[in-house]
């Protein structure tokens, strides 16, 4: 039997159970095993299945909230104050697919949520349910995305947000954070420093939710979401294949997590799928175990312009591989330049403006193309996870003005650009 702090609503959630040996405890602010040190993650006993589940979910809100039936978030979510995110553009791209050789290709925007990363999906589910555990401030360690995610869901459930980041971030996500207002602390160090010091703080603050620390079981359900957007957005199918980034792993996991639960649930037919995942040669630890055929991942010091990438000790890498390996997919890693030129091949094709994540994503499905691990025939959805104005130092000495000239029509004649 399992037990849920009396008085919490989440929703079909019943326990958090360990992905090592399976213990289950009781639904609340745990992310580690008592017994073994492994990571909880949320277990469920789902409510509905079949054609009232999916008639649940199409008659919900144009937002993640459509799927609460299979989130552990309350059942009043969709009136409660927050982000909202998710119902992001699919984007069927046929340029990007006839350059790279690809029948059936699409993107799956995820620039589009309100702080334009994916990081609002885990965000909005972690600031759920850390209300309905009786947490007061929303805090994280953060690469940049999820700064301004937890930035911005604070403010908008008007409730503190304290945010740590390394200091040499870009401007770009700094200065956005801190404009949601909040306390924003810079901290001389990388991500992998910073998370080690929020696991120390959590361990004082109490009433502190630092989303994915001692709430990441919730957090990291939020990524399933991207899953079931895509299969919904496809008539209710499953994907052949999935090129997705890597940083904790996290996101990677949970989408696997997500096609399964569907076909489980009977709302898609139980199709094979190949997962593949995407990294920066300069912070690849995954890709490198991956790559030697192991099954745990080496530590590392990063050092890539995908800063949102940038975890050298990714808390899911070994699950990551569970699922690539299980799928029939595979791991790869591209250099930073790889990672610019795949920023400009998006943009230059399909008019969507990644951020260095997606500029790896890009550049990892050419190379998997190439060397022939991915197949050309298969319906392929690439994962853009972050939005291009956030990371203008990558591109800022690639392009520019096609001409420079003066206010007459001499001027622009001179060109030859007519
Ligand atoms: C955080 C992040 C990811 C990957 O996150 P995981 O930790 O692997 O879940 C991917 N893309 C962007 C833009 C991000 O900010
Ligand atoms: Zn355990």
């Amino acid at each position: 039997m399992t037990a849920v702090l009396s008085g919490t609503d989440l929703g079909a959630a019943v326990a958090l159970s360990c992905r090592e040996c399976g213990a289950r405890v009781e639904l609340g602010p745990s992310y580690a095993c008592t017994e073994c040190f492994g990571p909880l993650e949320v277990a469920y006993e789902f409510r509905l299945r079949g054609d009232e589940l999916r008639a649940a979910i199409e008659a919900g809100p144009q937002n993640i909230w459509r799927y609460a039936p299979l989130l552990p978030v309350p059942s009043h979510v969709a009136s409660t104050p927050n982000i909202n995110p998710g119902a992001t553009k699919l984007v069927k791209a046929e340029n990007l697919g006839r350059e790279l050789g690809l029948r059936n290709l699409w993107v799956k925007d995820d620039s589009g949520n309100p702080t334009h990363s994916f990081k609002d999906r885990v965000v909005a589910v972690a600031l759920a349910a850390a209300r309905e555990l009786g947490f007061k401030v929303l805090a994280c360690p953060s690469t940049g995305n999820l700064a301004n995610a937890v930035a911005a869901a604070a403010a908008r459930a008007g409730i503190r947000s304290v945010v740590f980041i390394p200091s040499n971030l870009e401007q770009q996500k700094i200065l956005t954070t801190a404009a949601y207002g909040g306390t924003l602390i810079a901290v001389d160090g990388n991500y992998d420093d910073i998370n080690r010091l929020a696991g120390q703080i959590a361990a004082e603050q109490e009433d502190w939710a630092f989303v994915n620390v001692n709430v990441r079981p919730f957090y990291a359900e939020g990524s399933k979401t991207l899953a079931y957007e895509v299969a919904e957005s496809l008539g209710w199918r499953i994907p052949q294949q999935v090129v997705i980034p890597i940083a904790s792993g996290s996101q990677l996991t949970k989408v696997d997590k997500g096609f399964t639960e569907l076909a489980a649930l009977g709302l898609v037919d139980d199709t094979p799928y190949k997962i593949f995942g995407a990294q920066a040669t300069g912070c690849s630890p995954v890709s490198q175990a991956y790559k030697a055929g192991q099954d745990f991942v080496q530590p590392v010091r990063p050092d890539t312009i995908a800063k949102s990438l940038a975890i050298g000790n990714p808390a899911d890498g070994p699950y990551v591989l569970d699922v690539v390996n299980r799928t029939g997919g595979a791991v790869e890693d591209v250099t930073d330049e790889e990672v610019v030129e795949g920023i400009q091949l998006l943009a230059r094709t399909e008019g969507i403006f990644a951020e260095t994540a997606g500029g790896v994503t890009v550049a990892v499905l050419r190379k998997l193309l190439a060397t022939g691990k991915l197949d050309p025939d298969a319906e392929t959805v690439i994962f853009n996870t972050g939005d291009g104005l956030k990371t203008l130092d990558a591109i800022a000495d690639k392009v520019g003005p096609t001409a420079t000239i003066k206010p007459t029509l001499d001027a622009f004649e001179a060109t030859g650009l007519a």
